[in-house]
């Protein structure tokens, strides 16, 4: 009897410090979005940081127990996680999350995807089979995720719906202007030509105008080889570059090499939220962006 009030003392005690929505984002930038649309009323959690290549993290218990708490998970998609969300979706065992329910999200699925490629390139070692992933260097990608994550987590925790609505027309409204001061800075960058070393940067590109003249990687996900670089250096020692981007999880020396030898300035950039000391969010992220390209061309 006293074990049966307490245990009804206790269920009756609002759980004050806990959020509405518990959202599991596997990239940084989703969750960045997440917080930006549910403020309070969401509390987000990013599987993976900008320190580390989104296509492979391990499966850890920390992140098991992080998606069984899940709400709504939110990634990329386009096959960039599968190396490691499946295993982790499995053991959660969580039926909300899983993919075909409402608490389950592709961000891919709301943006035209670049880059699709006929199977025969998989078989090679292609890890963008179904698209190019990397959709967040496009910052219109960016809104056309947010209305549908905003819609998402209303219908997900209803009591908040007119809160998420408030918080995705006040973000767009932001980020519509700040578009359009980085799509006039970034006038300059039209007609580059970029040399990557991942195929990171594909809907960056067609946003500013840049070519993609080579990537470092002869097939997205295969390591730089010597053959490959030695290449590099024969088709652009006369020019034919403006820069060679990296983004900070990868292994610097592919592009310093090339650099030192085609005369190519090198330069990191952000690919996500957190990847640089002035990419905090989702808005600086684009300003440093933008600012460490401008650099780095006009140094050319
Ligand atoms: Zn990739």
């Amino acid at each position: 009897m006293i074990r049966a009030t307490i245990a009804l003392l206790i269920a009756s005690v609002p759980v004050a410090a806990s959020a509405d929505l518990k959202v599991f984002a596997c990239e940084p930038e989703w969750a960045a979005l997440a917080s930006e649309l549910g403020h309070v009323h969401v509390e987000t959690f990013s599987a993976t940081t900008a320190m580390q290549d989104p296509h492979y993290i391990q499966a850890r218990p920390s992140l098991i127990a992080k998606v069984r708490q899940a709400d709504l998970v939110i990634c990329s998609g386009a096959e960039l996680e599968i190396g490691w969300l499946p295993a982790l979706l499995q053991k959660a065992n969580n039926p909300a999350v899983m993919p075909g329910n409402p608490g389950y999200m592709e961000a891919s699925r709301y943006v035209l995807r670049l880059g699709a490629t006929a199977n025969v390139d998989r078989a090679q070692g292609d890890i963008h089979p179904q698209g190019n992933p990397h959709i967040q260097t496009n910052p219109h990608n960016i809104a056309a995720v947010a209305r549908a994550l905003g819609d998402r987590m209303g219908a997900l925790d209803p009591s908040n719906a007119a809160a998420y609505d408030t918080g995705l027309a006040d973000f767009l409204g932001r980020w519509e202007l700040a578009i359009d001061g980085w799509e006039a800075r970034a006038k300059p960058l039209r007609g580059a030509r970029s040399i990557t070393h991942h195929k990171s940067w594909v809907y960056l590109e067609q946003w500013l105008g840049i070519e993609e003249a080579a990537n470092l990687e002869a097939i997205p996900g295969l390591p730089p080889t010597a053959t490959h670089l030695g290449r590099l250096t024969s088709k652009f020692r006369e020019g034919g570059a403006d820069f060679i981007i990296r983004s900070p999880y990868q292994d610097a020396r592919p592009s310093e090499w090339l650099s030192e030898r085609v005369g190519v300035t090198a330069i990191v950039l952000p690919l996500t939220v957190g990847g640089t000391e002035h990419a905090k969010d989702l808005f600086s992220l684009f300003d440093d962006i933008i600012d460490r390209l401008l650099k780095a061309k006009n140094h050319g």
